[in-house]
């Protein structure tokens, strides 16, 4: 068993902290427990359009993180999103200038984990999908893994958590009272996350004269809109909308149904345009609500790492370590398993 890893949470993070140990030639195993990789980066597939649930594009700005966009792209599994962003009311829209470069993947923002785990399967790390870990043990010869199914994995020598804080919290209590702090202080908030699909183009809103991907709204209960439909890979799909509720609307409506979610974010569009612009036949919608969306801010409480090692074994990483947007998930995971391999 010597030597062997563990890493529940095949998110971004958990897949980068995968990828910087089996460069140093560490055998990984993963554990997720929802059907496939990605987490936060996921994407649904309705019949007539992808939708990017989660993360909708994000930005790179450290060296390393650019040279792994760089080895994405190549791959084909991003590409650079330009995009025309506004500032939305009922009383008109404005252009906002933004001159930082968004990607996203393609042509899905899954598309980027899943390369990242194929990636990983070739060299021999098994992703155990559909696998809740419950309960973390310590035996004489290494941690075991237990599921919610009654299964249990290891002996392993390390045990990495690339969960949510709140997540990982139950995991780490009874073995660590220093990463259970850590994880009662970092709190994640909570966002809905909205779709639409409709038969046409929306209309062209008053003083609008460019095609736009995106709009930030002020309205209390919708907060972005994105444009599925203007992603790279994706020009084929009809008008397919991402609608983000802000946190707090999202955190007073956590027990709402998700049609009556959809439904309230669909008429927060409908009033960015005037009675003679009526939005056009809605063909599918929906919503999914993130609990544990991004960390809560003020930052004041993640390590300087960006990532917490435990004892014996035990360690933590994500975007909850180090923020909330997908380079710095990355980051906590790739830090984190260079600092294991000992080549960080
Ligand atoms: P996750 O992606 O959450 O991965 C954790 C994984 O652990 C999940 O796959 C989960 O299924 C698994 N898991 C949890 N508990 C267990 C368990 N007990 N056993 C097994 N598996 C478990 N970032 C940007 O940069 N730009 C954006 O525009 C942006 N927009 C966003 C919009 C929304 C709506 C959301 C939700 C997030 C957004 N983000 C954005 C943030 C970004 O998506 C996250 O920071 C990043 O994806 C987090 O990656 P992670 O690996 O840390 O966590």
């Amino acid at each position: 068993a010597a030597g062997r890893i563990a890493i529940i949470g095949a998110g971004i993070a958990g897949l980068a902290c995968a990828r910087a140990l089996t460069d140093a030639g560490l055998p990984v195993t993963l554990f997720d427990k929802a059907r496939g990789p990605g987490g936060r980066m996921s994407s649904r597939r309705r019949p007539d359009a992808i939708i990017d649930l989660g993360a909708q594009a994000f930005s790179a700005r450290d060296p390393a993180f650019i040279a792994e966009l760089d080895a994405w792209r190549r791959a084909g599994c991003a590409e650079r999103w330009p995009t025309h962003a506004y500032r939305a009311s009922n009383a008109g829209w404005q252009r906002l200038s933004d001159d930082r470069e968004r990607f996203t993947g393609a042509p899905r923002m899954s598309a980027i984990t899943r390369h990242l785990a194929q990636t990983l399967a070739a060299r021999g790390t098994a992703l155990h999908a559909g696998t809740r870990v419950s309960a973390l043990e310590r035996h004489a010869d290494g941690w075991q893994i237990r599921t919610d199914a009654g299964a249990a994995f290891g002996p392993y020598t390390e045990v990495v958590v690339a969960v949510p804080p709140p997540q990982a919290e139950p995991l780490v209590q009874p073995w660590d009272n220093t990463l259970d702090a850590l994880c009662q202080r970092l709190e994640q908030r909570a966002c809905w996350a909205g779709w639409a699909i409709f038969a046409a183009p929306l209309p062209v809103p008053d003083g609008v004269t460019e095609s736009w991907q995106q709009a930030h709204l002020q309205h209390p209960a919708l907060r972005l809109v994105s444009r599925n439909q203007t992603k790279p890979g994706r020009e084929h799909q009809p008008e397919s909308l991402s609608l983000l509720a802000h946190t707090e609307w999202s955190e007073a409506h956590l027990e709402d149904d998700a049609e009556h979610v959809a439904m309230t974010l669909i008429s927060a569009l409908k009033a960015l345009f005037p009675a003679s612009q009526p939005l056009p036949e809605l063909v599918d919608h929906g919503a999914h609500r993130w609990l544990y969306a991004q960390p809560a801010e003020p930052l004041a409480a993640m390590p300087d790492a960006g990532f917490a090692l435990g004892h014996a074994g035990l360690s933590l990483c994500g975007d909850g370590l180090r923020g909330g947007r997908v380079e710095e998930a990355w980051l906590s995971g790739h830090r984190l398993g260079q600092t294991l391999a000992g080549c960080a």
